[in-house]
């Protein structure tokens, strides 16, 4: 396909021998769809995975081979795939409508259960996406605030309407993307993230900010963390100045903690972006937060108010079914230790990464927070040792613009040959339900991926110089 990759052969070639059906079904999707792609992020070279079924932290290909499963509907499955509790949710009501075009108590219900654990979230709106909840979010902050300005963060990544394409993916200078207006970008200012001051000082110095956006994790669910303080002195200036703070949870929701980011880090924003977890595997989105600002959508009180009302349709809003799969989601997450068995697995599959990576003696490092992880594959060759990786020394350049599509396309691919299945960042996102039996999966595939890998020189220390170009669209999850 049309990724300028320099993939090794003899990992090409092994798992063109392992996907012959993929390959098949590929050359039809090329026809169906550009790039053969239904989304940015599961671009894979010579062609992706046909993937046919899934149940718990596995997959299946089309081939028939088993692969456990770091991809996690984008982030979506914190319980794994089918969890008992969510497919019998949806079979029930799938055969009691899905769509009534009616007020219904599940939605009721779900919202109450994001008010239960979120914090801050006075009032809630369903959305069908996570992109269409940051679009809700920036726009009630200007109306509420009467000002334009967006302040975002380099590599940030609010899904893809046009509000927050500049400096997300591909281009990372914050120059106007392609078939995105000039005015739009102009009314976005961009802010590094390696230091907070810069963004409190221009907080201080402008009045006409509506809103600052954040992935609390950091950039792309943790690829480029945030210093600490940092959302302290944020959320600080922001209230000191009238600034709406709106963190965007679409990943960190319900997966850092039961009630997201902003309990694990005890900072309560104005408004917060729910996607992926909230709607249990379904598609679906949620916007809650302040009371105040969310009233922009209420008919009586923009009218007590005199203010113009924000229109929000939106055909899938809190549907049945995506409902029903999200209390279903939420309970497990309400009552049992979901949150924190997802982290402590992470947690043990980072530490036996590194230590392959150590003992192999290859100059990478995994790392990451919670759920999470992401492979950080030292493109540029400096002297790393996993046991004492520091990311934040690396910050945005060196971790995320200097990224080697090349080397994460080569990575997947190998450990797709061993029988895993991770996400392109190079990473993954972690389930409740992935055990000791796929931990220890997953640190041998790594083993036999990275000698692969090496074999193929395509593993290089400080004394050599890579060659994999191109560092481009990260089109995150
Ligand atoms: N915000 C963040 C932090 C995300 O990671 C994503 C999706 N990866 C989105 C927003 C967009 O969500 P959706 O794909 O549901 O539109």
């Amino acid at each position: 396909m049309q990724m300028q990759t320099q993939t090794s052969s003899s990992v090409v070639e092994r798992y063109r021998a392992k996907t012959p059906k993929s390959a098949a079904l590929y050359e039809r999707a090329r026809l169906a769809f550009p790039s053969g792609l239904t989304h940015d992020s599961r671009v894979l070279d010579p062609y992706p995975l046909f993937v046919e079924r899934a149940a718990g932290p596995r997959k299946w290909c089309v081939d028939g081979h088993e692969y456990v499963d770091y991809f996690g509907g984008h982030g979506a499955l914190l319980l794994g795939h089918c969890a008992p509790e969510v497919v019998a949710a949806v079979q029930r009501q799938a055969a009691r409508g899905t769509h009534f075009g009616s007020a219904h108590e599940l939605e009721l219900r779900w919202a109450e259960l994001i008010q239960r654990l979120v914090p801050g979230a006075q009032r809630v709106r369903f959305t069908a996406s996570g992109t269409e909840a940051t679009h809700l979010a920036l726009r009630l902050a200007r109306a509420f605030t009467g000002k334009d300005k967006v302040v975002r963060f380099l590599g940030h990544f609010h899904g893809w309407h046009d509000h927050v394409a500049a400096g997300s993916n591909s281009h990372y200078d914050g120059a106007r993307p392609v078939g995105v207006l000039p005015d739009i970008v102009q009314a976005t200012i961009l802010m590094p993230t390696d230091d907070v001051q810069p963004t409190v000082s221009l907080l201080e110095a402008r009045g006409d900010i509506a809103a600052v956006i954040v992935e609390p994790s950091g950039a792309s669910w943790g690829q480029v963390p945030l210093p600490p303080g940092f959302l302290r002195a944020l959320r600080d200036a922001t209230a000191r100045r009238g600034v709406i703070l709106i963190f965007d949870e679409v990943i960190t929701g319900f997966r850092f903690a039961p009630g997201g980011a902003q309990q694990a880090f005890g900072i309560t924003a104005d408004l917060c972006t729910l996607a992926k977890v909230v709607a249990g595997g379904l598609p679906g989105g949620a916007l809650a937060g302040r009371r105040d600002i969310m009233e922009g959508l209420d008919f009586a009180a923009t009218k007590a108010a005199g203010r113009e009302r924000i229109a929000h349709q939106g055909t899938y809003n809190a549907n049945p079914l995506t409902a029903a799969a999200g209390i279903a989601m939420l309970e497990q997450v309400a009552t049992s230790d979901a949150c924190e068995r997802a982290s402590d697995a992470a947690a043990r599959l980072r530490a036996g990464m590194n230590d392959v990576l150590v003992r192999e003696g290859v100059p990478w490092a995994v790392y990451g927070e919670y759920s999470l992880f992401h492979v950080f594959t030292n493109p540029n060759g400096l002297p790393i040792d996993a046991r004492r990786f520091d990311p934040l020394a690396l910050g945005f350049d060196g971790l995320k613009r200097s990224k080697s599509t090349a080397l994460a396309n080569q990575l997947r691919l190998a450990m797709l040959i061993a029988g895993v299945d991770i996400m392109g960042a190079p990473g993954g996102t972690v389930s409740a339900i992935h055990g000791e039996r796929e931990i220890e999966q997953t640190v041998t595939a790594f083993r036999e991926a990275v000698r692969l890998i090496a074999a193929d020189g395509g593993i290089r220390d400080k004394s050599e110089h890579p060659h994999h170009p191109r560092p481009s669209a990260d089109p995150s999850s």
